[in-house]
């Protein structure tokens, strides 16, 4: 088979597991929380989302009616050939899967308001990509809800503020958040770089699974206090009340101007969907997050 076509197959695969299939780290949070949960309509929420998971399995329908806007995440090989193809292979891809599993229009022209109909459009899908070593091709995808994105906020703190002014933003982000982003949420966080960096990273690190901790013992301490901070809040799941408004936090960073102090807090809705697959040079494709179960 051509690449451009074991592309497409994957692309199509990994969207149609992402959208129906949340990640197990993902399901078996939502369950520690259920039981957690102390505040009854908090507890309610999630019993709902966690039925709602169960049922989206068993009719392989997507877990959410807004399928998100699809973005991928490549990890191209230098030596993978062809690559000049991926883009096209991923854009027929995203317009099989808007007829075939199917997903809802998400692509909209903000000059006419007009939708494209099948999820494509000026840098949509959005890809993402990165030059690694080796001769395999890995493709990542997230579809990230509406909801969630509209809270996503990137700004600055004084320098001097340092890692205290970066918690504060984040907690108000969160407080002003509320309900809108679905929670109980995922946070990704990032600082330095620039404007565009920070957040580039901050929606990046969504993709880490929640069972993993930031290798750095004083990064991962500051994600648990982050998280723990969060949950304080008291917005609970769907905003409705209760001790669970944030899953799990992922912080990375870039070096920053002397002058400036970006920071930036990307949300994820606890319909979290992200799935990855890797194709080796002989063609044979590994599915790493999910089974492919068609
Ligand atoms: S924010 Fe997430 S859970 Fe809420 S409607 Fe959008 S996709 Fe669905």
């Amino acid at each position: 088979m051509e690449v451009s076509k074991i592309v497409e197959n994957v692309a199509f695969n990994i969207l149609k597991q992402a959208v129906i299939y949340l990640p197990d780290d993902v399901k078996q949070a939502l369950k520690k929380a259920y039981t957690e949960e102390t505040s009854e309509t908090g507890k309610t929420q999630l019993k709902a989302i966690l039925d709602n998971i169960e049922l989206a399995e068993k009719y392989q329908a997507p877990v959410c009616q807004d399928t998100g806007t699809i973005i991928f995440y490549v990890k191209a090989g230098s030596g993978v050939k062809d690559l000049d193809k991926v883009e096209a292979a991923v854009i027929s891809a995203v317009k099989r899967a808007t007829k075939e599993v199917p997903l809802r229009p998400n692509a909209v022209d903000p000059f006419t308001g007009k939708n494209s109909g099948d999820n494509t459009g000026r840098s949509i899908p959005v890809l993402n990509w990165e030059i690694v070593p080796g001769n395999s091709l890995e493709l990542t995808v997230m579809t990230k809800g509406g909801g969630s994105e509209n809270v996503c906020l990137g700004g600055m703190v004084v320098p001097g503020e340092g890692i205290k002014g970066l918690k504060k933003f984040v907690v108000d982000a969160v407080v002003k958040a509320g309900a809108q982003p679905c929670p109980p949420n995922i946070l990704g966080i990032a600082m330095g770089g620039g404007a565009d960096v920070s957040m580039k990273l901050a929606k990046k690190a969504l993709l880490k699974p929640l069972t993993e901790h930031n290798p750095d013992p004083e990064i991962a301490k500051l994600e648990k206090e982050i998280l723990e901070a969060t949950n304080m809040t008291g917005i609970g799941p769907m905003g409705l009340g209760g001790k669970t408004t944030v899953l799990g936090v992922h912080i990375d960073y870039a070096h920053r101007h002397p002058a400036s102090f970006p920071v930036a807090v990307a949300f994820n809705c606890w319909a979290s969907r992200r799935s990855t697959a890797r194709i080796s040079v002989d063609g044979t494709v590994e599915y790493l997050t999910h089974k492919l179960l068609w």
